[in-house]
């Protein structure tokens, strides 16, 4: 390590400079200028490689206004189709390009952040890093993310998808985005295109596959994109960027490796389960619990575990709700027949659907997503009622 870090005490360090990490440094560098706030992050940049969008109701308005540096695009609406119908929503809808998040996080930060540096390990309020070398901290957080193996993989399902931002040879003539095209093939499980366009000729299409299989053939995927435009009559003139991703879906409370569960320290994000259940999505619950944290009058691991408990306890009736429809998903309906399930799902009303987003939806709508006659087979079905698990018991 070089002499500009030789100080080898810091109130806070944070492991992982990706959206969690980096949200939360800079959300406290705000918050608690005085605070010695240390990023780690292995990579030579905050954010990897991804685009993360949400909707306008899934934060509240100041937290909305605290993000909007980073947006790379926002639209007002945007549009369905499914096989019976083709639906336009008002909200607004926005982006953010890792690249815009890296550049503006890191700014904000300076040398609170430390690039190139890899953690071997790490316990409350100690890290080892791959070179030997030990930092001290009041606490550390652990917001790594999470690996695939690091799931128990029959308790969870995937949704995987390749991104392509794409350069057209002629206008696409899309004026917002297009969050589920589900008219394609469904044998496989639900599956989407998801096209977001950035300008008249760019777009970032992005084919999106749930099943139960983590397994992902990039290059089928790639050549499924380029089909798929084809068939709108789209010329694909140059590929800017690809991303991949393979979320996890959880069906159980209990969905990471008692190994993980056991590891010592302090999770957030990805890694500590805070992610919309259904979606996989994770970045309106990185800002709202970045804002939640950075509330704290001190920050030692015994006050961040209460914080993180509370936390977990305040969302688990919403997380809990999610995962059964996971289960109903995966486990009570047929690959073929799970479209119907989001099609059944869409022609909720706009607020039904913004509170489901948003992890809000009261008793009211629960009930309502799940009355009517559901596309699963109620035999299997019934099962999918009983857990007696609670998140916090299994990941905080
Ligand atoms: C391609 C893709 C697109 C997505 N799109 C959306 C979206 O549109 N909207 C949305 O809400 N969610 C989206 N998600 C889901 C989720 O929001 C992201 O995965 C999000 O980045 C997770 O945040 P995180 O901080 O938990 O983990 P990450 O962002 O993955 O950050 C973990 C960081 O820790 C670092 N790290 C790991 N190990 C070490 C180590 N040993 N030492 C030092 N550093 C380490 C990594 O380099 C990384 O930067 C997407 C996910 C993917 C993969």
């Amino acid at each position: 390590l070089s002499a500009a870090k030789t100080q080898n005490h810091w109130d806070l360090i944070i492991v992982g400079g990706g959206l969690s990490g980096g949200l939360l440094a800079w959300r406290l560098s705000e918050r608690h200028p005085s605070l010695r706030v240390l990023l780690v992050e292995r990579a030579d940049r905050l954010g990897g490689n991804h685009t993360w969008s949400f909707h306008e109701h899934d934060v509240q308005a100041p937290i909305l206004e605290w993000l909007a540096p980073l947006v790379s695009g926002s639209w007002q609406g945007y549009d369905v189709h499914f096989p019976a119908y083709e639906r336009v929503f008002s909200s607004e809808y926005f982006s953010i390009r890792s690249d815009s998040f890296h550049q503006f996080v890191a700014s904000k930060l300076g040398a609170r952040v430390w690039f190139q540096i890899s953690v071997r390990s790490l316990s409350e309020t100690e890290v080892e890093l791959e070179t030997g070398e030990r930092l001290h901290a009041g606490a550390v957080i652990d917001a790594r993310g999470l690996k695939r193996e690091e799931l128990l993989e029959d308790r969870v399902g995937y949704q995987k998808f390749v991104g392509l931002d794409l350069q057209l040879a002629e206008p696409h003539g899309l004026r917002r985005p297009l969050l589920m095209d589900t008219r394609l093939d469904q044998s496989d499980g639900y599956r989407f295109m998801y096209l977001i366009p950035w300008g008249e000729r760019t777009l970032l299409a992005e084919d999106t596959y749930y099943n139960e299989s983590p397994k992902l053939d990039v290059p089928v995927v790639r050549e499924e994109i380029a089909r798929y435009l084809r068939g709108r009559g789209w010329t694909i003139e140059l590929v800017h960027r690809e991303e991949v991703g393979c979320l996890a879906i959880p069906m159980y409370a209990r969905f990471l490796k008692p190994e993980l569960q056991r590891e010592p320290g302090l999770r957030i994000g990805m890694r500590g389960g805070f992610f919309h259940p259904v979606t996989g999505y994770s970045l309106p619950e990185a800002a709202r619990f970045a804002w939640f944290l950075a509330e704290l009058k001190e920050f030692s691991p015994s006050s961040i575990r209460k914080a993180l408990d509370q936390y977990a306890r305040e969302t688990e009736a919403s997380r809990s709700y999610g995962r059964l429809l996971n289960r109903m998903l995966f486990r009570a309906s047929e690959a073929a027949a799970r479209v119907g399930i989001f099609q059944k799902f869409y022609r909720h009303s706009e607020g039904l659907i913004r509170r489901f987003y948003a992890g809000r939806l009261t008793w009211m709508d629960r009930v309502k997503i799940l009355s009517g006659k559901p596309p699963v087979a109620i035999r299997r079905a019934i099962p999918c009622f009983v857990d007696r698990e609670k998140f916090w018991e299994g990941n905080t």
